[in-house]
């Protein structure tokens, strides 16, 4: 068994979990980078190991229960201990759709990814969570995920108004709170992240942000000191209003 810590970032082939990969590698963790793509998984893994990264790929559909308990029964495998978990894995399906004409099955798909998705994974990785001496689980959540921004008429990004989209991270920013809460007598801490407007795919790269600048308060939650806060929403000023 590992004395590194162990970390698994959910959609990691490309984009911001991509970078947070990487970004754990490069402090010495263990990753197993979590791609529902077998060969883009695997390019992934090998461009970081390529960097020196101890990178490894895990299979995983975070819409799949199946796929998500193999997965977990594979880190199982290898480690006594899962240390740190980045639920990153979100699409975006309803940039510019009008609410009242939003088809509800893509608003369900966004939730199945988005919500449900983190919540399976976060579920079946618990018990290596509680193994572990310090767990971290941080959600990639989103500023349009707050309603304080949402109805802020100066908010930056105000007029994207995306009825799946918005609500899934806002539902997320929830599903963090009531997790912190159980789990506020353990060691493990669970926080949201806004990554800000970063240029990946999700948003065809007009994004002003990189991805370095996106990952990084993931990996400041992801590493969390003990007396670092649980059950809150942050970005790189700070904490973001729920
Ligand atoms: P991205 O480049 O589109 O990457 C999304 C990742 O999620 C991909 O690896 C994708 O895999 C994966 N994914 C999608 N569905 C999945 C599933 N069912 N199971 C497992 N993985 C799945 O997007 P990104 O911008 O890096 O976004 C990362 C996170 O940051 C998301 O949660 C997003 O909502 C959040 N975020 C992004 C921004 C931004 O400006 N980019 C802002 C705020 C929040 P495939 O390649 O197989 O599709």
């Amino acid at each position: 068994m590992t004395e590194a810590r162990v970390a698994l970032v959910t959609g990691a082939n490309k984009g911001i979990g991509r970078e947070i990969a990487r970004q754990l590698a490069a402090l010495g963790c263990r990753v197993w980078l979590g791609a529902r793509n077998h060969d883009l998984g695997a390019a992934a893994v090998a461009a970081l190991r390529a960097e020196g990264g101890d990178v490894h790929h895990l299979k995983l559909d975070v819409t799949d229960n199946e796929s998500v308990c193999a997965a977990a029964a594979r880190v199982a495998e290898h480690a006594d201990r899962l240390d740190i978990l980045v639920n990153n894995a979100g699409i975006a399906m309803d940039a510019g759709a009008l609410p009242s004409e939003l088809d509800l099955r893509r608003m369900q798909a966004m939730y199945e990814v988005n919500v449900f998705g983190a919540v399976r994974v976060t579920q079946a990785f618990l018990p290596l969570l509680r193994a572990a001496p310090a767990g971290r689980v941080v959600m990639m959540s989103s500023g349009l995920g707050s309603l304080g921004n949402q109805s802020d008429p100066t908010y930056e990004f105000v007029g994207y108004n995306s009825l799946g989209y918005n609500s899934s991270k806002a539902a997320l920013n929830a599903v963090t709170v009531v997790f912190a809460k159980e789990l506020a007598g353990t060691f493990i801490k669970v926080n949201a992240a806004d990554p800000g407007r970063t240029a990946t795919d999700l948003n065809q790269h007009r994004g002003p942000r990189s991805v370095a600048q996106g990952a990084a308060i993931a990996i400041r939650l992801a590493t969390l000191p003990p007396d670092g806060p649980t059950g809150g929403f942050f970005n790189d000023s700070g904490r973001v209003n729920w």
